[in-house]
């Protein structure tokens, strides 16, 4: 197993994930969440999609791994905890995939049904004991976000969430699972839908945060 200790010891943004030293935060965030703005209240991540996580992390995302899955869940489920935001996520929310992606992945690895962002929101669920909740839905159509440029990304996932039908987070505290941020176009989309839904307040919780050197170079 590669070393993953390097990759989950480094501080990070809140307000975004990205890797940074801690003397680059102010109470608002890093230098570029401050300037991007964003519609979450904060991150939270396991590791940085860094050296030997990042074989680890393949192996649990392409290949699954139980062990691996339930680690980086506990893991992640301790950023929560130790956070000042526990008390206030009333609902674990997991990025939805298309079912298209979700047969290519099935095909690729052992043939059984496999959805990283579900099983790790559940496992949060248990870890947390703050309830789990399907509460979005992917519209059929666009593709897989690996290999797109930032912009490309969002104009990829634009329009392509919406509240499953019957559900209600007026007022909520909400927050996304997903298992990588990358550009974070995918989880910026799935809370704005949640805040014209009137949730209260978006969280994102990610077991891995990727630099967009990631993206451009189509690793994830
Ligand atoms: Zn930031």
């Amino acid at each position: 197993m590669a070393a993953v200790g390097p990759a989950m010891a480094l501080d990070y943004c809140p307000g975004c994930g990205r890797t940074v030293a801690p003397f680059e935060l102010n109470e608002v965030g890093c230098g570029v969440c401050r300037e991007e703005g964003r519609p979450f209240a904060r991150v939270f991540r396991t590791a940085a999609y860094h050296g030997g996580f990042a074989e680890v992390f393949r192996r649990y995302k392409y290949v699954g791994h139980e062990n691996l899955e339930l680690f980086l869940a506990r893991n992640l489920a301790r950023e929560i905890f130790q956070s000042e935001c526990y008390d206030d996520i009333d609902v674990l929310v997991p990025v939805p995939t298309c079912w298209q992606h979700r047969l290519r992945r099935n095909l690729q690895s052992s043939g059984q049904a496999f959805h990283p962002a579900e099983g790790l929101a559940r496992l949060l669920s248990k870890h947390t004991s703050i309830p789990y909740a399907p509460l979005l839905n992917r519209i059929r159509g666009g593709r897989s976000q690996v290999g797109l440029s930032f912009t490309a990304r969002l104009e990829n996932v634009r329009g392509k969430f919406r509240l499953a039908r019957g559900c209600q987070v007026a007022g909520g505290r909400v927050c996304i699972v997903d298992d990588i941020m990358t550009t974070g176009a995918t989880v910026r989309e799935c809370a704005k839908v949640l805040r014209r839904a009137r949730a209260s307040a978006v969280y994102v919780a990610v077991v891995a945060r990727a630099g967009e050197d990631a993206a451009s170079l189509n690793l994830v």
